[in-house]
């Protein structure tokens, strides 16, 4: 047998099933018309295969749904909080645990903590949510990665690291003006490409010579964890749990999204460090979240966070998941379909502009070969381009990305091998009959991270 299938096969055996509705191209093609030609307006029930996102929409294990009844649902003092606090604390390493609903809770509330208007916040490689609340806090986002990360092509096996001589170059360009550098964890709008350990410990001691915090958006640290095991000379053969501690060490704080790595469906926190900021924290933690001790989450949720924690840095775990998807990455990649390489942690990146180069980029390639994926087999992938990019800032203009890509994000403990095999047979079917697709038009625009409501239609 080949070894690469027995490497990933899953450490959990399935014990509940969700029926999903197999649809006609006829009932596809209405559904999509109606949703404005945006996976994201799609209703749930008209999907097959749900690849949008691997956001709150894993499979809790047995122990987190058993955990979902323990929870306490004091308004103050929760148990529950306190057994969050302790996973987190033994797990990634950090003093103060600030519970928050979901990611960009913390992004909210620690952008509004360290930014002054003016000030300029240094990150490798932005994320919607995150760079946005820096910017309402009054931030300039400057991207420092590496400049192979904006090549779908490069093989560089850490397309997450940040370019140091760049990161200098704003903290001396902006004395006193960088309040901390942004640093994410197998960065998603890179393809899911990991930083190297070594990197991450660079930038924390160039930013601490300059007097600059670094903040970790940790919500995928386990599965770069897991491609520094892999690929990091020194580094090969550390546990996933290690690596993990030694990432978190190298930061001051980080903001946590528990709908990834910890496999729960809602959730999130803040955890820092230092006390004071943690304080200052917690004061608009009231104001936009909830108290200190359950912050925008149910006594339950916050139980399944925990529990999800301490399943997510396991190795069996990592490796299943992972080999799921270098497993449908592999597949396309053999197939010829163009996708971003190496193939990253969370998703298959379909590299949109060498897919269609007859769709110019103003004509939303990614947002119509998405749509196209749907229409052929009811699989439901998300735009990661020009459209997600939304407008600048400054001059409202459309930013226009060097990486058109169209995200096939795989849930944790979802989907079976078969969906996989599924996926990438639609995949090239649509890649086959690629010519016949054409761009779109953008009939509504929302004011804020556009991608999520925007309507389209067709181009003649
Ligand atoms: C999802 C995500 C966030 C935001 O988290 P939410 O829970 O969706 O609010 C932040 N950073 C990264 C890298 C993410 O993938």
């Amino acid at each position: 047998m080949p070894l690469e299938r027995r490497s990933w096969a899953e450490p959990f055996k399935i014990k509940v099933v969700e029926h999903v509705r197999i649809t006609t191209h006829e009932q596809r093609e209405r559904a999509i018309a109606e949703a404005g030609y945006n996976t994201f307006l799609l209703r749930s029930r008209d999907v097959y295969i749900d690849l949008l996102t691997d956001s709150g929409t894993g499979a809790m294990s047995d122990r987190q749904w058993s955990g979902m009844m323990l929870g306490d649902e004091a308004y103050a003092g929760s148990e529950s909080f306190y057994r969050l606090e302790a996973a987190v604390r033994r797990v990634y390493g950090y003093t103060h645990v600030i519970p928050t609903h979901q990611g960009r809770g913390a992004e909210n509330i620690i952008s509004r903590v360290l930014i002054q208007p003016g000030d300029v916040v240094p990150g490798n490689m932005y994320f919607t949510t995150t760079r946005l609340h820096q910017e309402m806090a009054g931030a300039r986002f400057v991207d420092v990665i590496i400049d192979e990360a904006h090549d779908s092509s490069s093989e560089h096996p850490f397309k997450g690291d940040v370019d140091l001589n760049k990161l200098e170059r704003v903290f001396q360009e902006n004395p006193g003006r960088v309040p901390y550098v942004s640093v994410a964890a197998t960065v998603n709008m890179a393809g899911g490409q990991p930083i190297s350990l070594a990197n991450m410990r660079a930038v924390y001691e160039l930013a601490h010579r300059y007097g600059v915090k670094v903040i970790l958006d940790a919500t995928r640290v386990a599965e770069n964890a897991w491609f520094i095991q892999q690929r990091e000379p020194g580094q090969l053969g550390r546990s996933v749990a290690e690596l993990v501690k030694d990432l978190c060490a190298a930061s001051d704080g980080c903001t946590m999204s528990a709908k990834k790595d910890p496999i729960a469906n809602i959730g999130g926190f803040l955890a820092l460090n230092d006390a004071a900021i943690a304080e200052a924290a917690c004061n608009l933690l009231v104001v936009f979240e909830g108290l200190h001790t359950y912050g925008g989450m149910a006594g339950r949720d916050m139980e399944a966070v925990a529990i999800g924690i301490e399943e997510s840095i396991q190795d069996d775990h990592i490796r299943a998941r992972i080999g799921q998807v270098l497993y449908l990455g592999e597949k396309l990649r053999k197939a010829g379909v163009p996708i971003v390489l190496p193939i990253g942690g969370h998703g298959i990146f379909l590299d949109a502009r060498a897919f269609l180069p007859h769709v110019p980029q103003e004509h939303y390639p990614a947002q119509a070969l998405a749509a196209a994926l749907y229409l052929d087999a009811g699989i439901r992938a998300m735009e990661r381009g020009i459209v997600s990019a939304g407008r600048d800032a400054v001059t409202g203009e459309e930013r226009k990305p060097k990486l058109e890509l169209v995200r096939l994000t795989i849930p944790r403990r979802v989907y079976t091998q078969a969906h996989m095999d599924v996926t990438a047979e639609s995949v090239c079917e649509v890649f086959e009959q690629r010519e016949s697709i054409r761009g779109l038009r953008m009939t509504f625009e929302p004011k804020l991270l556009r991608f999520f409501q925007a309507r389209f239609e067709p181009r003649q």
